[in-house]
């Protein structure tokens, strides 16, 4: 691609290389295709060495496709590093955690494994309950995304509360430390303590880094930008896109007025304005207008585009989830039927999770194919995280929270009396549970029975432990799988057979994966495990097998993507916006989500909602969606309104199994 083809905005934000820029534009305008076509520039016209380039982007889905939309400019595979803020974290730690006394061998616990963590924090015998448990872990996190440490936090706080959380943060940040592990706030909180503390380190990576570009701006938090800062450094060449009405991320810390802030910062800073948009007709983008003139803004801006009006927004109301989704259903064969399509054109999307469970039960009985981003990912799957566990204990024996899950999985007679005298005499050590398991001042306070079990487990870890270090991942896998008889327990534990074979089926893949990374990328099993930490496999799987599905992912997922056709289902009041959001701060966040949703539509855009839904086995009424009146009304049409009980006859005749049976029946011929 050609400087030509993009408009001359763009290509003053492309061939700005002195000085920092930033790229404040609505969404589908072109930011992203700013950044990727920069990378080329920098390469080809400025003579920068891809490995002197940093791009950084919000999800790992969004860093592989500008990975491959870089390299299809190029036309081959460069060495850019495209990635995450997290990714770029974790490369900075690979090499030079050393300076902050960790190892390298480190490992990183996902939110679950840092959870078990800090319950085994409360005092002994007291039980800390779930909603406590959460506020502690989300107040932890607040405060390492503010750069704040233990000592600070302990200091800020003003309530017994908060007091305590500044407590267990003091205590699970050094419990962390003497794993030698790391969450995932960690991953960015750490190179910047690393940075402040050790200048030549940080002069290493401003040496050899001579750009940097970040997307999806408005989503970073403090200390993500403090990071941005290091890494640009006195010159600051950097450029960064962004777009307000998009930042979705203030639960996690995400500030859009750090675009403010930059401003403040780099006085110096150029600011280039997109006002084209290239990705939806003007019926879609006019929706998208008005529903967030109902946010305040810092930047006002409006999307037009030249793709003429485009065909009107529909938004259809049924008389339950069911009903929906099949609507849903019906909707997309029968246009895929009429015009077509691909099932890759079209995309559903949600505001949680859960709502997806309806839908892929729906598309797999009518053999849709489709792809779900997100969600129960393959790598939250108990068996998964068995093996995972075992895995991660092979290559950093410390690790408590792997030791703990799969201490007796299978069982191993190590009973929670045994189980609990052994954290209590390693917390007073100071010492790692696998470390604490061979010393002798244990065999004192165990019974001679527990003991030996005790033993033989550790060593027999030893053992595969060192062997890791040398052999093949995914035969070792193999081997220990085997060996701890693990199928045999799936088949004793399991509700019935199929399922234990599912079971074993996943860990299969996960053997192949390993397999795979190790021969093409030629890693080891420490790098596989932290890679694994990071990505979502389950993506991964879908981008290399096929592209053929319809997409499925929740609005935070969808951001920076585009699909021709879009539903967005459940618009309904405490779904979009969430129940939880009802105070002004969290409205205009949900609104940008919606905001997000519906700009995301390339030709069309159909919205959804239910009557009823089913709670808890019980149905309640639903309200529409406030968004939905705050849509231009003369320019979107509703279908089947009214909140009557009976189904009405089109609804009747435009779902059901019959009639989806029928089109797909057409579609097969
Ligand atoms: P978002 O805010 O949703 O992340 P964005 O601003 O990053 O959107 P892009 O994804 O870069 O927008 O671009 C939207 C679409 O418009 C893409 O399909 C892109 O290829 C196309 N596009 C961008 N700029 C131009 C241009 N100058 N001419 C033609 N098409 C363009
Ligand atoms: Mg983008």
């Amino acid at each position: 691609m050609q400087l030509n083809e993009l408009n001359p905005q763009q290509q003053a934000a492309v061939r700005h290389t002195q000085g920092p820029l930033l790229v404040l534009a609505g969404a589908g305008s072109g930011k992203t295709r700013v950044i990727t076509t920069k990378i080329m520039w920098l390469i080809r016209q400025q003579g920068i060495a891809p490995e002197q380039i940093i791009a950084v982007t919000f999800t790992n889905k969004a860093a592989r496709e500008m990975k491959a939309r870089v390299n299809a400019l190029m036309q081959k595979q460069n060495e850019v590093l495209i990635s995450t803020f997290h990714h770029l974290g974790l490369t900075i730690l690979q090499r030079d955690i050393k300076a902050l006394a960790y190892k390298n061998n480190f490992s990183i616990l996902d939110p679950q494994d840092c959870q078990s963590l800090l319950k085994e924090l409360g005092q002994k015998g007291e039980k800390i309950n779930a909603d406590l448990l959460n506020f502690y872990q989300g107040q932890i996190s607040f405060w390492k995304n503010n750069l704040i440490t233990p000592d600070q936090a302990m200091q800020q706080v003003d309530d017994e509360k908060s007091e305590e959380a500044a407590y267990f943060y003091d205590r699970y940040q050094s419990l962390l430390k003497s794993y030698n592990a790391l969450d995932f706030d960690d991953l960015i909180l750490l190179p910047v303590q690393l940075f402040k503390a050790h200048p030549e380190v940080l002069m290493r990576w401003q040496n050899k880094l001579r750009y940097l570009l970040v997307d999806e701006y408005q989503d970073t938090n403090y200390c993500q930008y403090e990071l941005v800062k290091l890494l640009a450094g006195k010159q600051a060449t950097f450029t960064v896109v962004g777009d307000d009405d998009q930042s979705i991320y203030a639960w996690r810390g995400a500030r859009p007025e750090n675009l403010a802030q930059l401003a403040q910062d780099y006085p110096q800073l150029t600011v280039i304005k997109l006002e084209q948009n290239y990705r939806s007709s003007n019926a879609i983008l006019s929706a998208a207008n008005h529903l967030i003139a109902h946010n305040p803004h810092v930047f006002n801006k409006k999307l037009w585009s030249d793709k003429g009006r485009g065909q009107t927004l529909r938004i259809i109301v049924t008389q339950d989830e069911q009903k929906e989704a099949e609507r849903v259903v019906s909707e997309l064969l029968k246009h895929q039927f009429q015009h077509r399509t691909a099932y890759q054109d079209y995309a559903v999307l949600y505001r949680s999770n859960h709502q997806a469970k309806i839908f892929e039960t729906l598309f797999r009985q009518h053999q849709i194919p489709y792809q779900l981003s997100g969600g129960t990912s393959f790598f939250s799957r108990a068996e998964i995280k068995d093996i995972m566990s075992y895995l991660r204990l092979l290559v950093n024996p410390r690790d408590d929270a792997a030791f703990l899950r799969i201490a007796n999985v299978p069982r191993r007679e190590l009973g929670s009396n045994t189980l609990q005298k052994l954290s209590h005499y390693a917390q007073q050590r100071h010492a790692s549970l696998f470390q604490a398991s061979f010393e002798v001042g244990l065999a004192q306070q165990l019974t001679e029975n527990s003991y030996q079990r005790l033993q033989k487990f550790t060593r027999w870890l030893g053992y595969f432990s060192e062997r890791s270090q040398k052999e093949n991942p995914a035969l070792i896998a193999r081997e220990l799988i085997a060996d701890i008889g693990y199928e045999q327990w799936l088949l004793e534990t399991c509700s019935d057979k199929r399922t234990a074979a599912r079971r074993m089926q996943n860990i299969e893949e996960l053997i192949d994966w390993l397999q795979r990374l190790q021969q093409e990328q030629g890693k080891n099993l420490s790098d596989i495990l932290n890679h694994f930490m990071l990505s979502d496999i389950l993506e991964k799987q879908n981008e290399e097998k096929t592209q053929l599905g319809v997409s499925m992912m929740t609005l935070h997922a969808a951001k920076g993507l585009e699909f021709p056709y879009v539903f967005l289902v459940g618009m309904e009041e405490n779904i979009l916006p969430h129940y939880n959001s009802q105070d002004n701060a969290s409205l205009e966040e949900e609104r940008r989500l919606a905001y997000v949703g519906i700009t995301r539509a390339q030709k069309w855009l159909i919205m959804t909602l239910a009557k009823r839904r089913k709670r808890h086995s019980e149905f309640v009424i639903c309200e529409p969606s406030r968004f939905l009146q705050e849509l231009p009304q003369n320019e979107v049409q509703w279908e089947g309104h009214g909140f009557e009980t009976k189904i009405s006859e089109s609804e009747r005749k435009a779902t059901g199994t019959a009639y989806l049976n029928q089109l797909r029946q057409l579609l097969a011929k």
